[in-house]
């Protein structure tokens, strides 16, 4: 896709879980290149709503389009190799095995060819050209001096790159990040957002679900602000960090 091109569109979508109306009549996209945060209090139902986008689960009314089709119905491999990837809110690592060996099989349980797809190690062919694609994400990511490294060792912000590693394995154009920043030191964070502006400039996509605003407010492009349920802001981080209601959301409580 260009730059600037809706890659991600959320049209009306609400999910009621019973008579609790998590997102209501939500509407949003994501352009091609862009870094949109989607913030607020804790739940506003943007866990919802990433799952909605994400196609984990599935609107009780509206849609959401990816590259223009509906990602409802699809399963997480199929999503992936239209080119949209996650990472979870729990990282979820091999503690005992090396950076390189968890991308690597990150990979393979992602990228697959659905329950007919070969084990892990049951295929020489595949199990290289996982190798190379995980090193070459790990080098891409800064994580290269880790490479052989027990996942377990390494730092919780260095885990997460780990899992950002995993997610471009697929060569996605949309990244979607779910509290990616959470628990972090202020260290990890810099980090963090050095490599997700690398990735920008890259030309890749961005989501970010996030509840702290600090994290997003010098890094992203876009905002849209949640408050039981709903849209109550949208814009450039410094409009939004400024409108009323969202100080309201935010301090009010
Ligand atoms: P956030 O991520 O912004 O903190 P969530 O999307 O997790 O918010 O939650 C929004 C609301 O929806 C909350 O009231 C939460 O309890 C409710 N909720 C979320 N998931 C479920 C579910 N699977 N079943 C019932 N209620 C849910
Ligand atoms: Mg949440």
């Amino acid at each position: 896709p260009k730059a600037g091109e809706v890659i991600l569109e959320a049209r009306n979508v609400t999910r009621k879980f019973g008579g609790l109306v998590a997102n209501n009549d939500m509407n949003l996209t994501v352009k091609a290149g862009e870094i949109l945060a989607l913030i607020g209090p804790n739940g506003a139902g943007k866990s919802t709503m990433f799952n909605q986008l994400s196609g984990v689960d599935t609107p009780t009314s509206g849609e959401v389009l990816f590259l223009g089709k509906p990602v409802a119905g699809r399963d997480s491999r199929e999503i992936a190799r239209m080119g949209m990837s996650r990472t979870f809110q729990h990282v979820r690592l091999l503690p005992t095995m090396t950076v390189l060996e968890n991308v690597a099989i990150g990979a393979h349980l992602r990228g697959g060819k659905g329950v007919f797809h070969a084990a892990w190690r049951q295929d020489r062919a595949e199990e290289a050209r996982l190798l190379k694609e995980a090193a070459r994400q790990i080098e891409r990511v800064g994580l290269g001096s880790h490479m052989y490294d027990e996942a377990g060792s390494l730092a919780l912000g260095q885990q997460r790159i780990l899992e950002i590693a995993r997610a471009l394995c697929s060569d996605p154009c949309l990244l979607l990040l779910d509290e990616p920043a959470a628990g972090l030191r202020l260290k990890e964070k810099e980090a963090l957002g050095d490599l997700l502006r690398k990735l920008r400039a890259e030309g890749m996509a961005i989501l970010i679900v996030e509840h702290d605003m600090d994290f997003v407010m010098g890094l992203v492009d876009r905002v849209v602000v949640m408050e039981f349920g709903q849209k109550i802001a949208e814009g450039l981080p410094d409009e939004v960090q400024r409108d009323p209601a969202v100080l309201e959301a935010y301090l009010g409580g």
